[in-house]
């Protein structure tokens, strides 16, 4: 018989490791904790698959070229299978604003930097039936993970398999290999630390809270046209972002500040939630009632944090026979649409990894060093975009008087008059960013390359006047007018 894998987990870290480590002879095994999906349509699916295991599934989820880059060149059926179910390909063209489509031309690589337009139970969906097909992948539902099943072996820790209840019975499973991919509330550092063996984790707020609601277009009607007001902006003391999915479905999500706590009390309700997106020039267009109608009730979700977590110490594994992926070893903050990608790389890092040896010391090593090189760098600058962003939030919410210092003034004034105007006047500028932002190259990638550094200090240094017309409109009210027009108390100061 083959090698035994057991993973904890069908969410997406745990479907991209069953279609990664499938075809070589293993058996595989999937456990999760909730019920199989239904037989059902996106639509049905997403009103009544019950996944408790996965609270975020009905928040807002933008699919990022990498994760679109990996399915497509390593399960092309799945790929035709989501378009089929109406989940759509939105291409680096297609996003251009308005300022560079006439200059567009095809270059290679702009295929890597399409989004996937799907509401995430769509995308899981059919990503597991994708998975159910494959014939040495075995799904075992209503499946709760309890504890796990160590040994000793050479004094080293070694884990054997986990115990739990499956359909309210007590049970066990074995296997030479344990994934484990429960998402973020796995509960594997505390079953470490009880065993004396605790996990070191790197880990910072996130300083958001999430509020989606869900929206589905008239019959007839067609979604607004794209300008230069973007469809997602931060105001300092409300982000937001319109997340366009499948079957003429979108949802809004307005994150805020976790210090907002009158506004976080407020927007929980559809009439506030709504009123705030009529004051957003770039989402009100979408849900101006002629136009769409709510889909759903607005959706609430805090405790967000970016984690990393060692399971290696000193080059040794904490546990061996142990491989966590996804957010059960790299948490980040989902503002910024990266965690089902992070969650696919591992997964098929890891497939590669069991391919090319089957030391399980080895194997973990390799993993955490590939992962840290594909991942690590975008992980530090979430970090700090999200250390500056809390900063941000809490003046907005109590200005200090102070004049910010040069160093703060000037990196603003390259954010707002280079980078912003080259990349909506330059399509060599845009391309290399939107490299970064697809996880095609570290995020800083693009500013070690002289020839791009170039053009966008070209670009600074030309008169206000000249780029006028490359500056987006104001993205929204000020504080103060939004909070007033919500009916909510100012609060702060
Ligand atoms: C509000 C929000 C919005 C997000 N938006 C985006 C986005 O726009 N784009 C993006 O790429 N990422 C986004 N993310 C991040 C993304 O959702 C996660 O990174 C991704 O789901 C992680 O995949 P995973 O497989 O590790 O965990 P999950 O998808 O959470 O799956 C964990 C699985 O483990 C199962 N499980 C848990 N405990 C047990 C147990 N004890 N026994 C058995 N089974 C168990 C669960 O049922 C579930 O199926 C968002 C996250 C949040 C919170």
């Amino acid at each position: 018989m083959g090698e035994r894998s057991l993973i904890l987990g069908a969410g997406i870290a745990g479907l991209c490791a069953a279609m990664a480590l499938s075809g070589r002879g293993r058996t595989i095994t999937v456990l999760d904790r909730d019920p199989p999906p239904p037989d059902l349509d996106p639509d049905a699916a997403f009103a009544d698959w019950s996944r408790r295991g996965v609270t975020q599934l009905r928040h807002s989820h933008v699919f990022i070229g990498r994760l679109i880059s990996l399915l497509r060149a390593r399960q092309p059926a799945l790929w035709r299978a989501l378009t089929d179910a109406g989940a759509r390909e939105s291409t680096f063209a297609d996003a251009l604003p308005p300022t560079l489509r006439a200059q567009y031309a095809y270059a290679p690589g702009d295929e890597d930097m399409s989004f996937l337009f799907s509401r995430r139970s769509t995308l899981e969906l059919i990503m597991r039936r994708h998975a159910g097909a494959l014939p040495d992948v075995t799904f075992v539902t209503d499946a709760f993970v309890e504890g796990p099943l160590f040994a000793r072996r050479d004094g080293a820790l070694a884990l054997e398999g986990v115990r739990g209840t499956l359909a309210g019975a007590k049970t066990e499973w074995r296997a030479d290999a344990v994934i484990d991919a429960m998402g973020r509330t796995s509960q594997f550092t505390d079953w470490l630390a009880a065993e004396g063996a605790p996990v070191p984790e790197e880990s910072t707020p996130a300083g958001i809270l999430y509020f989606t609601r869900h929206y589905r277009l008239h019959d007839g009607a067609e979604e607004p046209p794209r300008g230069l007001t973007p469809g997602a902006g931060d105001l300092g003391y409300l982000k937001y972002g319109v997340f366009i999915a499948d079957n003429r479905h979108f949802s809004v999500t307005l994150a805020c500040p976790e210090i907002e706590s009158e506004m976080r009390v407020a927007l929980p309700r559809g009439e506030v939630f709504d009123a705030a997106c009529a004051h957003l020039p770039g989402v009100a267009p979408w849900t101006d009632p002629a136009r769409a109608a709510p889909a759903s009730k607005v959706f609430a979700m805090g405790a967000l944090k970016n984690a990393w977590r060692h399971f290696l110490v000193e080059g040794a594994p904490l546990v061996r026979n142990y491989f966590p992926i996804g957010d059960a070893a790299v948490r980040t903050n989902p503002l910024y649409g990266r965690g089902c990608s992070t969650g696919a790389i591992q997964a098929f890092l890891l497939g590669d990894v069991f391919n090319e040896m089957t030391d399980p010391a080895q194997r973990l090593a390799a993993l955490d060093g590939r992962v840290r090189a594909e991942i690590r760098p975008f992980f530090d600058a979430m970090v700090r975009q999200d250390a500056q962003a809390i900063r941000r939030a809490a003046r907005e919410r109590a200005p200090d008087g102070r004049t910010p210092r040069w160093r703060a003034r000037a990196m603003k004034s390259f954010i707002e008059d280079a980078v912003g105007p080259a990349s909506r006047g330059d399509l060599v500028v845009l391309r290399a960013l939107m490299r970064g932002f697809h996880m095609h190259e570290g995020p800083a990638a693009w500013l070690r390359r002289p020839a791009v550094l170039a053009r966008v200090l070209a670009a600074w240094a030309r008169p206000r006047a000249a780029k006028a017309h490359l500056y987006p409109p104001p993205l929204g009210p000020a504080r103060g007018e939004m909070l007033a027009a919500l009916g909510v108390p100012a609060g702060g100061a």
